[in-house]
């Protein structure tokens, strides 16, 4: 099927900027490691997608699944009524899950979690008979969805400007890496505990019990994937805990295997109060996102402590049947396949082979951890991400790789089947195409 020539109707992102005109690259089918483009190119998939199809493509097993579930029941209304699925599927969840957090509340997509995780962590509050906690917390260039909430949390600014008003009562944490960088060009090896004390310097400008949350991803992806440092995580909960602050943690990227356990709280051994997952979840065929929490916040949320609590939330398709199906079926490929060890396994072969980079022109910084790498280039002279976006469509074009971009970083994920023998070919094809990107 060719591509139509004008792509007028749909609105690509990408597209309306128009530093970034190039040839659409449209994908028609896709199996294993590999996606095939319309012009009948194989291409290797270094990104799962969107950070989402963990098992790879067309998985046998979860198209089996949906293929089923959809000749049986397509759908079940919520609210007083459902399909068993959503149970079932609830069980098996809470097996995964970190700590005590073993209730779900079944959203369509990570913006969505993301809303409904703000909308608990308030509702919690006031349950409490705290309903002064209303602030909210997020981070300079964190990315949480582009709902209300989470553009009013989330600290990229091109995400933010055109929208305002945003959610009143929003602060957002100075990011990891910036401080990290400029403790460094001032000669200061700065520790994770230092940089969380930046929570403290926000507590410190409010009445720290007018904070509801503070919602962080364990890794953020899209301001091109920054690992936390050492002990910053743990402080940060130590914080949230001294105040009564609720700990949100955005695992849409991290959940479901990314980083070498179900989810990143348990590889940083830190548990949120509030997790928001997508994504790999149903690996990516099915929009399925989830907001898990514990009992007592659910219970708080739903009923109010003394069952006094009137109030409605969910979607039509939360629970959806073909969504619950898939993720049975992904669920149960990522344990026949022990695909939350593969992070771990492979981490040593794919930090050596990322940082086999170094030293190319160019390439300013690697960073990795699990199966997440991000390679960050010089921006040019007056034209920031303009360099990672060529390495990014000739990788497409010329090395039938996929990767993804994010200002100045190209960003990597590939799903957790990939081999060795991929992970050289995606490092050989990079590190040619970024030889010769001027
Ligand atoms: N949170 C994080 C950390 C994400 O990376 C994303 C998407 N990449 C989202 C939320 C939003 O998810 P969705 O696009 O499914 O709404």
């Amino acid at each position: 099927q060719a591509a139509p020539d004008s792509m007028k109707a749909f609105w690509m992102p990408f597209t309306a900027n128009k530093q970034f005109k190039a040839a659409p690259r449209l994908l028609a089918s896709a199996s294993g490691m590999h996606y095939r483009s319309v012009d009948g190119r194989e291409v290797l998939d270094g990104t799962a997608g969107l950070w989402c199809c963990n098992a790879g493509h067309a998985r046998p097993r979860i198209v089996e699944a949906v293929k089923q579930q959809i000749e049986t029941l397509d759908f079940a209304p919520n609210f007083s009524m459902s399909s068993p699925l959503p149970f079932v599927l609830a069980e098996r969840l809470a097996e995964l899950t970190p700590g005590d957090l073993n209730h779900v509340f079944y959203t369509n997509s990570g913006s969505e979690s993301v809303d409904s995780a703000l909308k608990i962590a308030l509702a919690y509050h006031r349950a409490r008979g705290e309903g002064q906690r209303t602030r909210l917390i997020g981070r300079e260039k964190g990315y949480h969805g582009v709902g209300f909430g989470g553009i009013s949390v989330g600290g990229l600014p091109n995400n933010r400007k055109w929208f305002g008003p945003l959610l009143p009562g929003v602060d957002h944490l100075r990011h990891t890496l910036d401080l990290e960088r400029n403790a460094f060009s001032r000669g200061l090896p700065p520790s994770g505990i230092e940089l969380a004390e930046d929570l403290e310097r926000m507590v410190a400008l409010h009445d720290a019990s007018t904070i509801a949350a503070v919602i962080i991803e364990p890794i953020s992806g899209s301001a091109g994937v920054v690992i936390p440092p050492d002990g910053y995580l743990r402080r940060i909960r130590e914080i949230c805990d001294k105040y009564g602050i609720l700990l949100i943690f955005d695992e849409v990227i991290t959940g479901f295997g990314r980083v070498g356990h179900a989810f990143g709280s348990q590889r940083f051994n830190v548990t949120p109060d509030i997790i928001t997952a997508a994504k790999g979840i149903t690996n990516g065929c099915v929009p399925m996102g989830a907001v898990f929490v514990s009992e007592k916040i659910h219970d708080a949320f739903t009923h109010g402590p003394d069952g006094a609590i009137d109030l409605f939330h969910g979607y039509t398709y939360s629970g959806h049947p073909l969504a619950c199906a898939a993720a049975l079926a992904t669920l149960d490929t990522y344990a026949e396949e022990n695909l939350f060890d593969r992070a771990i396994e492979l981490g040593d072969y794919w930090e050596d082979a990322i940082h086999s980079l170094r030293g190319l022109p160019n390439v300013i910084d690697i960073r990795n951890f699990g199966l997440v790498g991000a390679i960050e280039l010089a921006p040019r002279p007056g034209a920031p991400g303009t360099r990672a976006y060529e390495v990014f469509t000739r990788a497409f074009h010329e090395g039938n790789l996929l990767t993804r971009v994010t200002g100045d970083v190209i960003a990597l994920s590939p799903p957790l089947i990939v081999e060795r023998q991929h992970i050289d070919q995606i490092f050989g094809i990079l590190s040619d195409i970024i030889r010769t990107t001027a």
